[in-house]
């Protein structure tokens, strides 16, 4: 699906109130415009085809390089990135594994992680003004903010991307509660006036 693509983002914002604290959550998804396009919960993994937890939410259905919101604000506390390499790189490093990290529209690039999080990607990690653990993956470069950053709701953390693991263009958001999974979508849909639509997959 190519052609000309207008997102008109009003970023608003909802107050919540959550656990006695008063937190500003975004009012809409994190990528304007996108479909949740694989929920939290048990599934298939579409890459090592084995059955697991899904521990975050997939927003897709939207064109690489749309924005990624800040669902709450919050401090920067880790940044994950690496690079692109050709498939001698990525075996030597990978060995058998480099299949999972192929680039899915050009099969001849292969993501390598520096560091942790290489199936992240390009990823942002905050510690929410809520008090969850927020993660943004998959992101299509370094991402626009520092470790230590303070961030508002509604900032632009990066672009949607296929870094890392990923089946093609989506952000893989996870939200952690004292290091436990949980599932985004109930915090975001409650605080949201515009429904990005059915839940595919
Ligand atoms: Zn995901």
């Amino acid at each position: 699906m190519l052609g000309l693509f207008l997102v008109v983002v009003s970023v608003g914002a909802w107050l919540m109130s959550d656990d006695s604290r008063a937190v500003v959550i975004l009012d809409g998804p994190p990528v304007p415009g996108a479909r949740v396009t694989s929920p939290f919960g048990m599934r298939v993994h579409p890459i090592t085809r084995q059955t697991h937890r899904h521990n975050g939410t997939d927003f897709g259905g939207v064109p690489e390089g749309t924005a990624v919101l800040a669902v709450v604000g919050g401090v920067v506390r880790r940044i994950d990135g690496g690079r692109w390499v050709g498939e001698a790189e990525a075996q030597a490093v990978l060995g058998e594994r480099a299949d999972q990290y192929r680039h899915r529209d050009d099969p001849g690039r292969y993501w390598l992680g520096s560091g942790k999080g290489q199936a992240n990607g390009h990823a942002v990690h905050l510690v929410g003004t809520d008090g969850r653990w927020w993660a943004y993956l998959h992101l299509q470069g370094p991402p626009p903010v520092q470790v230590g950053q303070r961030i508002e709701v509604g900032d632009v953390l990066g672009q949607v991307g296929q870094t890392g693991r990923s089946t093609g263009p989506h952000l893989h958001l996870s939200v952690f509660e004292s290091g436990q999974a949980v599932d985004p979508w109930p915090l975001i849909r409650s605080h949201t006036t515009r429904d990005p639509g059915p839940v595919l997959g």
